[in-house]
């Protein structure tokens, strides 16, 4: 790679819709190499949407994906290929319950012939002592909090070593006390260079991690900056009045 900063994620007027539902409406986003992007906006605003656009869960009516230098629109495309290198954070964390915690990290990249099974306990281990959870290896997941669970969630994603790491709300789904334990574990994350995307309600945590806010309205980027611009002079009213109510 050249001394250039790499385009890992860019998106061109990009237009998606459920039926009547017109859900994303122009949107053009690019995401640079260990940028770390928070995106912000009400609830129904398109926010997973545009997420799940970026690994083809959902696909765009019209307009330019690409991620990782692959167009993801393309059908020639290998997908699969692509879903290797992003990591992808749920709010509900979506790991397998009868697994346990160790297990549950090993499984794809064993599965996909990345790593040989002891290669991948090994990594699995490393990861668990990242995220925290050294002592849960051979627990089952049903055995963790909702906050054990999230970092689980996490060392599996970077199980697979992700370029670019997808967070959608991971800690609206927990109790206050296990927010903290899954910030913490994001920002080490974000300090690594880790290129990340990530939607959340934490306003405290988008001001100290990201790079660049962008807040999301109607389907549309009504706003972006750094956070200071973002949080300290809104431009945009409907951004004023957004962090009016969540501020
Ligand atoms: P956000 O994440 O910002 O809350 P979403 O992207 O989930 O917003 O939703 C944006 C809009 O798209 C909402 O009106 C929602 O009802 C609609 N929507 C999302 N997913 C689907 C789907 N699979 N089918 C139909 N409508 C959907
Ligand atoms: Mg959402």
């Amino acid at each position: 790679m050249s001394e250039e900063k790499q385009v890992k994620v860019h998106v061109d007027k990009v237009n998606k819709s459920y039926g009547d539902n017109h859900v994303l409406r122009d949107i053009s986003l690019d995401v640079m190499a260990n940028e770390v992007v928070v995106m912000i906006g009400p609830s129904g605003s398109g926010k997973s949407t545009f997420l799940r656009m970026l690994n083809q869960l959902e696909m765009p009516n019209s307009g330019l994906v690409e991620v990782d230098g692959y167009d993801i629109s393309d059908p020639k495309t290998d997908i699969n290929k692509v879903r290797e290198n992003i990591g992808m954070v749920f709010q509900n964390f979506n790991l397998f319950n009868n697994y346990t915690v160790l297990q549950n990290i090993t499984l794809a990249p064993v599965q996909l012939g990345k790593m040989t099974k002891e290669e991948a306990d090994k990594r699995g281990k490393e990861l668990l002592a990242t995220v925290g959870l050294s002592d849960k290896a051979d627990k089952s997941v049903n055995s963790l909090s909702g906050g054990q669970k999230q970092r689980v969630a996490i060392a599996r994603a970077l199980a697979m070593d992700p370029d670019i790491m997808l967070f959608d709300e991971p800690t609206s789904a927990l109790d206050p006390e296990m927010v903290g334990d899954v910030l913490d574990v994001m920002k080490d994350l974000a300090k690594s260079g880790m290129t990340m995307i990530i939607v959340t309600h934490e306003m405290g945590f988008a001001k100290q991690v990201a790079d660049r806010v962008v807040f999301f309205e109607s389907g549309k980027i009504q706003e972006s900056g750094t956070p200071e611009e973002v949080f300290n002079a809104p431009k945009n009213e409907r951004l004023q009045t957004f962090l009016s109510k969540v501020m």
